[in-house]
């Protein structure tokens, strides 16, 4: 079961501009642009890198103090679009907020963002998500998938609905989410498993249900951590906290990162599919094939 989403406050106000050049992990994976419909994210979940990196996230300091607890609304999106889209784009869809958060189902935003996609439509765009809501837009994104290539990389985080509610409490279940994943697909819409950020879990478990419920390669991320992250965003504190109290605090230990990787990719290439980390994993969804 889900809880419910926070109480949370929903604003709207106008932007310069929708998308933005890419530099660092999203450039070195091939994206050109990211496109962020709102600012602060109503899934709150407790790890977030987001709030971290402040104002190179284009956040106020009331994002990142009150995270999750408001978001706002880039009202002029679509108008923006209309303006900034080009042919050569490769557009992910975004590294700062999901798209498909809690306040969206109100503020529908992104149909038309979809829309303005399919009239200019870019080279590649990629939605990153963990919302089931976006079943609400396969029409539109039906369209757009018949005039680009439209990638959706969903979000598993963990195999263990327990883990998921002390982490990301007001995230869908994974059941909730495999739904989503199966209607998107039976759309004809290519759907990515992202394994990011890995939760605690049961890596085999968690890389069969990758494996059952998408047809790609399979993409992870852990958590982030200073010991192998010095600089930039990294996991927020809550996380840590509840990783202490749960008795998970080795899931945040790079060597044990790794070993829980390798076991994943060892289960993905037994099953003769590919499996990475990083910018290479991400690099899978912004490739021309
Ligand atoms: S869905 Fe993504 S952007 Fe939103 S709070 Fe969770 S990790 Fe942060």
């Amino acid at each position: 079961m889900t809880s419910p989403a926070p109480a949370f406050t929903v604003f709207h106000a106008e932007a310069r501009s929708i998308l933005s050049p890419t530099s660092g992990f999203l450039a070195e994976a091939g994206f050109s642009h990211s496109l962020t419909p709102a600012r602060n994210c109503t899934f709150a979940c407790t790890y977030c890198y987001v709030p971290t990196m402040r104002v190179q996230a284009g956040l106020k300091p009331e994002d990142w103090r009150r995270w999750g607890q408001f978001t706002t609304f880039k009202s002029n999106a679509a108008d923006l679009l209309a303006r900034e889209l080009r042919p050569a784009q490769r557009i992910y869809c975004s590294p700062l907020v999901d798209p498909y958060q809690p306040a969206e189902a109100s503020a529908r935003l992104m149909p038309p963002i979809l829309a303005a996609l399919a009239e200019r439509p870019p080279s590649v765009f990629v939605l990153q998500t963990r919302g089931p809501l976006i079943v609400r837009d396969l029409d539109l994104l039906k369209a757009l998938a018949g005039r680009t290539r439209v990638r959706v990389s969903f979000s598993l985080t963990t195999n263990r609905d327990e883990v998921r509610r002390f982490f990301e409490p007001h995230c869908a279940s994974l059941a909730a989410r495999l739904e989503a994943i199966r209607a998107l697909r039976a759309a004809g819409i290519p759907v990515f498993a992202a394994l990011a950020p890995l939760l605690p879990c049961d890596p085999e478990e968690l890389a069969a249900i990758a494996l059952r419920e998408t047809s790609g390669h399979v993409i992870a991320d852990p958590l982030h951590v200073r010991a192998s992250k010095p600089r930039g965003a990294t996991t927020r504190p809550e996380a840590f906290a509840i990783a202490r109290r749960r008795d998970f605090a080795h899931w945040l230990e790079p060597d044990f990162q790794n070993a829980c990787l390798d076991r994943i990719r060892a289960a993905v290439e037994a099953a003769g599919r590919r499996f990475a980390a990083g910018t290479k994993g991400f690099s899978w969804l912004s490739q021309i094939d």
